[in-house]
């Protein structure tokens, strides 16, 4: 507290991130990340880029990122999008930033599902966005039927996180047909996992803004590259917002790097396949050991142990040298959400449980 905030920064409670630990050796298995490293194009065209020394980092880059548009277009050319339908920003929590800016700020309460991504509460305090939750079933499932009622706004992740539960697309489709009078953001930044995206369905709904990131399935978290796929409308919001705020969101490397990233398709593939093998195995290697393991068509699973304390579990795995996520919030304190890793780091999460699970620790 200080007599030298604005009245704003006393009311806000910041998001806070899983830890970026500084410690070598560890088994990250606490923010998401993609256990692979990025398509080694990514790194070629970053070289590329720096090797251009008379420009590359003494010119501003492409304030509209032109080029990266028209690679995010270009691969969804099947639903008929085109450059002027996309939004890109420093990471999706920027593009999810201004969306809540531009198109969620009205005057009735926006809707989001009790757990979900807990950036949105947050950014609801930022822009003073009156917000109402609404709860997932006992399955911990997202019920679209309970989103009609009167919103100013409706946004949901799908898969949402940290469940990794999937919508399908008919149910994705019904919402939008009964509601067409407010935006619908989906947040699909673990859709390459499991799931089929809504960005098909954009040409037919003007109110619906899909957000996606790099940062997941193509293994760029530390480039921070995000883009949101929309009608036109909802589009130049966006930049109206983003030209109020920072001209030059991306730099040449995310430019070019993200667009080298676009481009590796088999990297893409193969990557997202292992992926989602690992996933599997996980699910089976945890559900042996006695966890209940929720569904997942994302790069993460959340489960809980029906005699073992949770925030319990992940101090001991902790100091086996794994980090693993726990959230200590209503209905979600007894799970954890584990990132999906490569098989060697997997295989090292489920040994470290084995042998704490062996252990007497006190019950729930
Ligand atoms: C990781 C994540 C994001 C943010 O991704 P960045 O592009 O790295 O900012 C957004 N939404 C959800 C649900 C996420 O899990």
């Amino acid at each position: 507290m200080s007599r030298y905030w604005s009245p704003l920064v006393h009311r806000l409670t910041p998001y806070v991130p899983g830890e970026q630990p500084k410690l070598p050796r560890l088994i990250k298995l606490n923010t998401n990340e993609n256990p692979f490293p990025p398509s080694p194009r990514v790194v070629a065209a970053i070289s590329d880029e720096l090797a251009n020394s008379a420009e590359a980092l003494r010119l501003y880059p492409d304030p509209n990122a032109d080029r990266l548009k028209e690679a995010i277009a270009a691969r969804y050319a099947t639903a008929g999008i085109s450059g002027r339908q996309v939004f890109v920003g420093n990471g999706s929590d920027e593009v999810l930033a201004h969306t809540f800016a531009a198109l969620l700020n009205h005057l009735s309460p926006i809707l989001f599902p009790d757990i979900t991504y807990s950036f949105y509460p947050v950014y609801c305090a930022l822009y003073d966005i009156d917000y109402r939750t609404v709860p997932l079933n006992e399955q911990f499932e997202i019920c679209l039927d309970d989103y009609r009622q009167p919103n100013g706004g409706i946004i949901f992740a799908n898969p949402n996180a940290p469940t990794g539960g999937l919508l399908s697309l008919p149910a994705i489709e019904n919402l939008l047909a009964a509601w067409q009078d407010s935006v619908v953001v989906i947040d699909e930044a673990y859709i390459d996992f499991g799931g089929e995206s809504a960005i098909p369905l954009v040409n037919r709904f003007p109110n619906l803004l899909v957000v996606h990131t790099l940062s997941k399935s193509r293994s760029l978290a530390g480039l921070r590259v995000g883009y949101a796929v929309g009608n036109e409308e909802l589009i130049e919001a966006l930049e109206r917002v983003k030209n109020s705020f920072n001209s030059y969101p991306l730099d040449r490397l995310a430019l070019v790097g993200a667009i080298a990233a676009l481009a590796d398709e088999r990297h893409f593939e193969k990557t997202r396949r292992a992926v989602i093998d690992s996933r599997e195995q996980l699910r089976q290697d945890l559900l042996a050991l006695g966890f209940e393991v929720l569904p997942s068509a994302a790069n993460f699973i959340f489960v809980r142990h029906p005699r073992h304390d949770a925030c319990e579990i992940s101090v001991l795995l902790r100091q086996q040298g794994i980090i693993v996520r726990h959230f200590k919030l209503p209905r979600i304190e007894q799970f954890l959400r584990i990132t999906i890793g490569t098989t060697a780091e997997c295989q090292g999460l489920v040994a470290a449980l084995s042998e704490i699970l062996g252990q007497s620790l006190s019950p729930q």
